[in-house]
């Protein structure tokens, strides 16, 4: 589980997120749905350990992370912009979270046999393991191939990969189909609700697309201006909009 409490951060003097609190269960998909501007891409950026917040706790799991770097909490970030390495291939793109040490398991394959024994059941290991996520998410055939010659479905793909591959209790997904085109989001909606189930892992997920909210989420959590304003269930919140704001950004009628 995830508990926010009171999360307080400012950018200058300009109040980004104003008390932020927010208990999300082991194994849901949350949706955190607000205007451009709100807070939502650095109340999630928070929670991942890349942004400090000015006060306020995060829970996760029983334990405070607040201290905890971000490499080491069990924390996965994908992002609207992909982020990929440029000069690595999406193998190497899905295995970097793996990286044992310096050694980069894709480039010294070819010489496998001049590894220890135990680096190359290692680096095996890793190997089948970027193959399996990539087939799971239907780029096991671009292993080789590097970022730019790839299209934004694919480059999302490899995103998710390698936020998968590190196996996380927790995934943190940033808008990561807005830049795809209406056909391929809607199909990508479906894998990622599919890519939930049988990760049985707990996602965050940052929208300010209503029906993707709807759609895909257990719960949602509306935002405004550095505040959250209602947390609840599509159906709750589709019925039951605490205020005319929660409304129109649902567009439920009231
Ligand atoms: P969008 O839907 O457009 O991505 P958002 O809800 O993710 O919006 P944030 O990126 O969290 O919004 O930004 C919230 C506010 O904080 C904005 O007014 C933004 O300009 C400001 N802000 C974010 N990061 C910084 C920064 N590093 N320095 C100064 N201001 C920042
Ligand atoms: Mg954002």
């Amino acid at each position: 589980a995830i508990e926010l409490r009171r999360i307080e951060k400012s950018f200058g003097d300009t109040p980004v997120l104003r008390g932020v609190s927010l208990a999300i269960e082991d194994g849901q998909f949350v949706a955190l749905l607000g205007a451009s501007g709100c807070g939502k891409s650095t109340l999630l950026r928070i929670i991942a350990g890349l942004e400090r917040q000015d006060a306020g706790e995060i829970h996760v799991a029983g334990r405070r992370i607040d201290d905890v770097r971000a490499a080491k909490r069990d924390i996965a970030m994908v992002f609207q912009s992909y982020a990929l390495y440029p000069h690595m291939t999406v193998a190497q793109n899905i295995a970097s979270p793996l990286r044992v040490r310096k050694l980069d398991v894709f480039q010294r394959l070819p010489v496998l046999g001049s590894l220890l024994p135990s680096t190359k059941g290692k680096l095996r290991e890793i190997r089948r393991e970027v193959q399996d996520v990539a087939a799971s998410l239907k780029i096991g055939h671009l292993l080789d191939r590097r970022p730019d010659t790839l299209s934004g479905g694919q480059r999302q793909r490899v995103a998710i990969g390698r936020a998968v591959v590190r196996r996380p209790q927790i995934f943190l997904m940033d808008e990561p189909l807005s830049n795809l085109d209406y056909n391929l989001r809607a199909q990508m909606r479906n894998e990622l609700v599919e890519l939930h189930r049988r990760l049985s892992a707990t996602i965050v997920y940052i929208t300010h697309d209503q029906a993707e909210a709807m759609t895909m989420a257990d719960k949602i959590a509306v935002m405004h201006a550095g505040e959250i304003l209602q947390v609840g269930t599509p159906a709750d919140i589709y019925a039951n909009p605490a205020s005319r704001a929660v409304a129109e950004f649902v567009g439920a009628p009231r």
